[in-house]
Formats: structure tokens, sequence, C-alpha cells
């Protein structure tokens, strides 16, 4: 399998102090799902809004064979890079309907429109209230509309920022399934951070795990199947549970 995104030495300092990022390296494979798991703080929305052009960085970030490290982040997003960011910053006064134009502004109508009517497909809790104020739907839905926003954009990589964050367990698992059922009918690739390693296991194929920065260890999805070894990757990259 081909890399789609491969970052290598990616930092990233905000002022003087220890850098935020220092020195991160993973790749993507096409169609795979990435998790980034650490702490709060560890680096895990820098390396995100890094590779989205979001925040500046030193370091390499390849996609498709070419090097986007200095691109801006609208030329990433029309290249197929499209962030879904913690805490879904949907834009509540507007109606779902007019979030999910947001999400395709970079795309001609009419496919817009094709890949609104499968996002709303995807997701009929939103599809049955596309007229009404994003601020008005539920947790669960407002993640759902974040991430169909996202999907509007046709994107080869999304990237997704705690997905699970202030969601009941039933929506999380919901949501988790959509995602998998995307995956299943698209060679979508994912970075995934979360902090929460049950619900990634669901969804990705390897983990990197991140402190201060800096990624300090790194499993596939089937060496944690083991319970041994997932609660030893708890303990050596988590801290004790
Ligand atoms: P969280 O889950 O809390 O978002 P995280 O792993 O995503 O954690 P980051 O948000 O990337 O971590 O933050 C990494 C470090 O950089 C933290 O020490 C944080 O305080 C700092 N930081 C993040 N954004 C900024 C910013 N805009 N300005 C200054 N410092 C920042």
């Amino acid at each position: 399998m081909s890399d789609l995104l491969s970052v290598e030495n990616l930092s990233v300092a905000y002022g003087s102090g220890a850098p935020a990022v220092n020195r991160a390296s993973f790749a993507v494979g096409e169609g795979s799902v990435v998790a980034l798991l650490g702490a709060n703080g560890a680096g895990k929305s820098s390396i995100m809004k890094a590779i989205s052009g979001l925040t500046p960085a030193t370091g390499t970030v390849m996609f498709n064979g070419e090097d986007i490290s200095t691109l801006p982040a609208r030329t990433r997003v029309a290249k197929g890079i499209v962030y879904v960011p913690e805490g879904r910053e949907i834009v509540g006064d507007l109606s779902v309907r007019e979030n999910l134009v947001l999400g395709g502004y970079q795309k001609p109508a009419a496919e817009r429109k094709r890949r609104m009517d499968m996002v709303l497909e995807l997701f009929p809790e939103i599809a049955e209230k596309v007229d009404r104020q994003a601020w008005r739907l539920s947790g669960g839905e407002q993640q759902m509309l974040a991430i169909g926003r996202g999907l509007v954009a046709d994107p080869k990589l999304l990237l997704l920022d705690e997905p699970s964050l202030g969601l009941a367990p039933l929506l999380v698992r919901r949501v988790f399934d959509r995602l998998a059922t995307i995956r299943q009918e698209s060679d979508l690739a994912i970075v995934l951070v979360e902090q929460n390693l049950a619900v990634t296991m669901r969804l990705c194929d390897e983990l990197h795990f991140l402190r201060g920065g800096r990624i300090v260890g790194h499993r596939s999805a089937e060496e944690l199947k083991d319970a041994t070894a997932r609660q030893q990757a708890i303990d050596a990259y988590l801290g004790a549970a």
C-alpha cells in the first residue's frame, strides 16, 4: 500500500517554551485509518492543524507524492485534505443545509449537491432537520453535521479531531459506526485524534501514542486486540488507567 500522507520531523512551536510538537513522523496509507492518542496537551490537535496548513510548522508534509509543506490551507483542502476540528465549529446560526454548503464551497454546484445527498443519506438524523439552525441540534447531531460538512468537500484524507468529545457512549458508537460505513464504501483515509483507546480500536488500523509533543510509541490495531498487549500500551503510553 502506498502512502497517501507522510509526515516527517514535524514540529510546531507557539512561543519560546517547549515545542507543542517535536519532530513527529508517521505515514498514512491510502484508505487506512491512523489514530493519534495522548492526553490533553500532548500535541494531537497541533499535528492536525499543521497537516491542514492552519498553523506554522517545520518539517515535511507529503501528500500524494507531493511536498505540500508550504501550501496554504485552502489549497490543501482542494487537494483533498479536510480537517474536522475538535469542538465541531459548525456555524450555529446557519441551517444544517447551509453548513453543508459551506463544506463544499470549492466544489461545482452539481457535485456539491450530489455529495450533500450522500451525506444526508449517511446521517438520516440530520436529514430530518436540514432547515433547522445548527445550534438547535443535539451534540451527537452536531458532530454528524461537522463530519458531514467535511465529507461534502470530497476528501481523500479526513482529519478528525476527537469526534467522541462530549458525546454519550451510545452516540459515540453511532458516530463511529457511520465512520466505519464510510470506510467500507470509499477509499477515504482518516487521521483520528482520540483520548479513548476503546473507541479508537473500533475504527483504526494503526495507533501512534503521543506525549509532550513526541510520538513515543506505535502499535497496529491487530497487536492491541490482545488484552494484555492493550493494557501494556495503556500503562506505557497513556498512564495507568
Ligand atoms: P487537547 O486534547 O487538549 O486539544 P492536544 O493533544 O490536541 O490536546 P494541542 O492542542 O496540540 O494538544 O496542544 C499542545 C500544546 O500546545 C499544549 O501545551 C497547548 O497548551 C499548546 N497550544 C496549543 N495551541 C496553542 C496556541 N494557539 N497558542 C499557544 N499554545 C498553544
